[in-house]
């Protein structure tokens, strides 16, 4: 099989080809047919995660191991499975959860393995999906397409799957005003996601007017580009002046933290979910006195990503897929997301 790896931090993907595994046990064998580019694969190319003052995670440090190949947003064909694998066939067409956990842990337990305490997610931890083939350790871990088109399913596995996690926290207050900060992968599927399931106005935060014109068609009531040094006013302004009532950001840098804050109301819910990183100083005594909540969302479960699936079935969701790359092409795709040139997703075929 051939496969695009990250062999150490900012060293170009080496695409080399070894033996294709045959599956045991549970294990399922997928020809992959095409898998979502993600900003976290470029936090993965990296090395880790800003912190702010100068402080850095690096990934190795959290248990990944290079070389990885990297691709947690999988689509494909069931080519091979152990003996043990169930409710599966040859040629089937399937979305992989991604998000594996141990098994054993109380996340585990209530089915979030997202949120497992020794986390075992393909694509980081475990090879995944930036590859003709990839080894799925559990058939539990597929659902069938069945009618859904393979590009944009991708999607489902991780940025709509944490868009709608980040929107469902973000819909607990019931808001009249909602907003998203940062028009991206992620951002645009919470603009469609908000739209399909809450009553708020949505109001779309980038820096890119392009992206705010997508944002828009997808369904946000306003749009504002946070060039504009105005934006935290504009933004009140459009909330009666009293603030939003929840605020999910996708970027969750210190200038769109300090955003949040400021835009956030009285009895407001801030979910914050992206890794571009960084830190704030926060002043202590607002949050009691408005009485808000902080919230963090880190992808979502099986149960919800089947559920997504079924929107997208439905035709409620349509994830925006909007360039398609080689596997040979992987670090372009990378460059290019990094360079902000990705409206929606890039997915690669390989
Ligand atoms: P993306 O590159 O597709 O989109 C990022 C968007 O943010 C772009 O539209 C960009 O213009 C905008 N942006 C950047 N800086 C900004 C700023 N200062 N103000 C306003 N807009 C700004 O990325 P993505 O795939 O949507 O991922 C977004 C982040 O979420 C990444 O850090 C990614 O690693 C993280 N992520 C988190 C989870 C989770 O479970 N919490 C899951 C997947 C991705
Ligand atoms: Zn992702």
């Amino acid at each position: 099989m051939k496969s695009a790896r990250i062999t150490g931090p900012n060293e170009p993907l080496a695409v080399s080809s070894t033996e294709t595994p045959k599956p045991q046990g549970n294990q399922v064998l997928v020809k992959v047919k095409s898998v979502g580019v993600c900003h976290s694969d470029l936090h993965l190319w990296e090395g880790g995660y800003d912190l702010g003052d100068g402080q850095f995670m690096k990934v190795t440090d959290r248990g990944v191991k290079y070389p990885v190949t990297p691709g947690h947003e999988i689509v494909g064909v069931v080519e091979d499975f152990g003996a043990d694998a169930s409710g599966i066939s040859k040629g089937d067409e399937v979305l992989v959860f991604p998000w594996v956990g141990c098994g054993e842990c109380p996340a585990c337990e209530v089915g979030d393995e997202n949120l497992c305490d020794a986390p075992k997610s393909l694509g980081v931890f475990q090879d995944g999906g930036y590859s003709d083939y990839a080894m799925i350790p559990n058939s539990k871990y597929l659902a069938k397409l069945d009618g859904v088109n393979s590009d944009t399913a991708t999607s489902l596995a991780c940025s709509g799957l944490t868009a709608y996690t980040a929107i469902k926290k973000s819909n607990q207050n019931s808001p009249e005003f909602l907003v998203i900060v940062g028009a991206g992968g992620l951002g645009l599927m919470g603009v469609q996601i908000a739209k399909a399931i809450t009553k708020a106005k949505i109001i779309c935060v980038d820096l890119d007017d392009q992206k705010l014109e997508t944002a828009k068609e997808m369904g946000a009531d306003f749009t504002i580009n946070s060039k504009d040094p105005e934006t935290a006013k504009k933004i009140l302004s459009i909330c009666n002046n009293k603030g939003a009532d929840s605020v999910v950001d996708f970027v969750n840098a210190p200038p769109t933290a300090k955003l949040d804050f400021a835009v956030l109301r009285k009895r407001g819910n801030l979910i914050l979910v992206g890794l571009f990183g960084g830190s704030i100083e926060l002043s202590l005594v607002t949050i009691p006195l408005k009485s808000i909540m902080i919230q963090g969302a880190y992808t979502g479960n099986y149960h919800d990503m089947v559920e997504l699936l079924d929107l997208a079935r439905k035709g409620i969701i349509n994830p925006v897929i909007s360039k398609r790359y080689a596997l040979d092409d992987a670090n372009t795709a990378l460059e290019d997301l990094k360079a902000r040139k990705i409206i929606g997703r890039a997915v690669i075929n390989p």
